[in-house]
């Protein structure tokens, strides 16, 4: 794959909720997961360990900081991290919240769905989520 046929290369990757020169937080398109997050690598970059320490550490911060933003919304039962990247080979974190009446829980949500009919969700707008995790980043230790 080149970073023309990638797609977290030529596109967001879902709607913006804050980025720095290195990596950017987007909220995934998903009406059953609405506090889904990913934490994205700006530059196309296959695998963790491909990463010089201190992005590395830059990266972990700010998916930490992510999952405390997303820990503080009301009916959040758990939190998923996942990294695949299986089909789009450009490092990138998950971030999900999950409850108990969402359409997989306690599946991952990559399994095949356990709930039929409207899942219980959780109603978080995308500003509430870019100040949620504004604060969480406010947060980090200083690098
Ligand atoms: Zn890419």
């Amino acid at each position: 794959m080149t970073t023309d046929s990638c797609d977290l290369c030529g596109s967001e990757g879902g709607e913006p909720i804050w980025r720095d020169a290195r990596l950017r937080i987007v909220r995934v398109a998903d009406p059953d997961y609405p506090a889904y997050c990913r934490v994205i690598w700006n530059g196309h970059v296959r695998e963790m360990t491909d990463l010089c320490p201190a992005d590395r550490t830059h990266l972990m911060n700010v998916v930490f900081a992510v999952e405390a933003a997303l820990r503080c919304l009301a009916g959040v039962e758990k939190i998923n991290l996942a990294s695949f990247g299986n089909l789009t080979p450009h490092v990138h974190w998950h971030v999900v919240a999950r409850t108990p009446g969402d359409r997989h829980f306690p599946e991952p949500l990559w399994a095949a769905s356990r709930v039929r009919g409207a899942p219980v969700r959780i109603e978080v707008s995308v500003e509430l989520l870019k100040q949620t995790v504004r604060r969480a980043l406010a947060r980090l230790p200083k690098e």
